[in-house]
């Protein structure tokens, strides 16, 4: 593999990331990087949306555009790891895996310099602040999809669930609409001993956390995966007292849109009901995020072969989708996508814990396979 010549610089470009993490749309040393990195190689490029970078690789002559996508930023998580490239940035950690990311893009950029297409573009889009800051949408808006316009694009996550050396394709759903919603409940506060005074917002918030799951259980299409997760609840300061209001904050996870639509409706219904209902009152703000990812059928095939070409017969399968959520959905909303997931696991390496755990880590081996299906990918795409 012809990838495999360039893994002592990818293993570099990783680790160089990995160790000066950037929250999204601060990622200005990744940035900075990758420019240089771009120079050396001779592509052309332009900043796009604050830290983005796309370049455009020409062919031989004129002809469609496939776009290849990687993100840049990291998470406002302590790195956990005792490895020589741990996060030197105190509370900020490349724990999802996009120092990855970017470094297999610059590799894939270094291959298609050595084996241009011969009809067609390339386009590199190094993507600043995925982890729910909206980069894509940012450079959709900035136009990263137009001059030269782009036919089909695609990217890849790496998954510490699957060993390295595979890579898993979901058919159609490839990762769900994520939303976020706040809750906040009021009563009346007062002394513990004396309720009938009060109105308890925390009994009314344990009623509203336990009806909504009734949503999901009750109301929606058990063949609908739905998930709604409460993830933090807040109230109250002193055993003796009643709260006198209560926050409450989650996310919802849906894959069928009418389903997604519905939710706000429905959550308001619920909470309104058992809030008035018990004497208290609310406020409910629900934020639209991310909208499900959906892959363009027709270009699995082709990833497939090339998947099989690179990594051998076995190594490609068709996967569930994942109740996470991914912004790589706002390009497919725009043109045909495919977004596949490439395994980094190895037990030997500890690279076994999930995505956006403090000791996450992967097995770097994976590195050179990214940069190959991904080149190896967009060539396929001209033939
Ligand atoms: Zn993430
Ligand atoms: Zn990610």
């Amino acid at each position: 593999m012809e990838a495999e010549k360039i893994k002592e610089d990818l293993i570099f470009w990783r680790r160089t990331f990995h160790q000066k993490p950037e929250l999204g749309f601060e990622e200005i040393q990744t940035s900075q990087f990758v420019q240089e990195q771009l120079k050396k190689t001779g592509i052309n490029y332009k900043v796009i949306g604050g830290t983005g970078v796309a370049a455009l690789i020409e062919g031989e002559s004129p002809g469609p555009t496939i776009a290849l996508r990687g993100d840049m930023d990291a998470l406002p998580i302590q790195d956990e790891k005792t490895v020589s490239y741990s996060s030197k940035v105190e509370g900020k950690a490349h724990l999802c895996g996009h120092d990855a990311h970017t470094a297999m893009l610059l590799g894939a950029a270094h291959l298609l310099v050595k084996n241009k297409p011969l009809k067609g573009n390339v386009k590199l889009i190094f993507q600043p602040a995925e982890e729910g800051l909206f980069g894509a949408e940012t450079l959709i808006k900035h136009g990263v999809l137009e001059n030269p316009g782009v036919e089909a694009i695609a990217g890849l996550h790496v998954n510490p669930m699957v060993p390295a050396g595979f890579v898993t394709c979901s058919q159609k759903e490839v990762c769900a609409a994520a939303d976020f919603f706040d809750i906040e409940i009021f009563g009346v506060g007062g002394h513990a001993a004396h309720p009938h005074h009060s109105v308890d917002s925390i009994a009314i918030a344990a009623a509203v956390v336990s009806s909504l799951q009734q949503i999901v259980s009750r109301q929606v299409d058990p063949l609908s995966p739905t998930v709604l997760t409460i993830g933090q609840i807040h109230g109250g300061s002193a055993n003796n007292a009643i709260a006198p209001s209560v926050k409450i904050g989650g996310t919802v996870r849906t894959l069928d849109p009418q389903v997604r639509n519905a939710m706000e409706a429905r959550m308001e219904k619920v909470i309104k009901g058992v809030s008035e209902g018990l004497g208290g009152t609310y406020t409910f703000d629900y934020r639209y995020m991310y909208p499900v990812l959906l892959n363009d059928e027709s270009l699995i095939p082709s990833l497939r072969e090339t998947v099989q070409s690179v990594l051998g017969s076995d190594s490609f399968s068709i996967s569930k989708p994942s109740m996470g959520g991914e912004d790589f959905s706002f390009y497919a909303q725009k043109v045909p996508g495919v977004f596949f997931r490439i395994g980094v696991r190895n037990e030997e390496k500890k690279a076994v814990y999930p995505l956006h755990h403090p000791k996450f880590d992967l097995d770097e081996d994976a590195l050179p396979y990214g940069s190959a299906i991904l080149a190896q990918y967009a060539l396929n795409f001209f033939e």
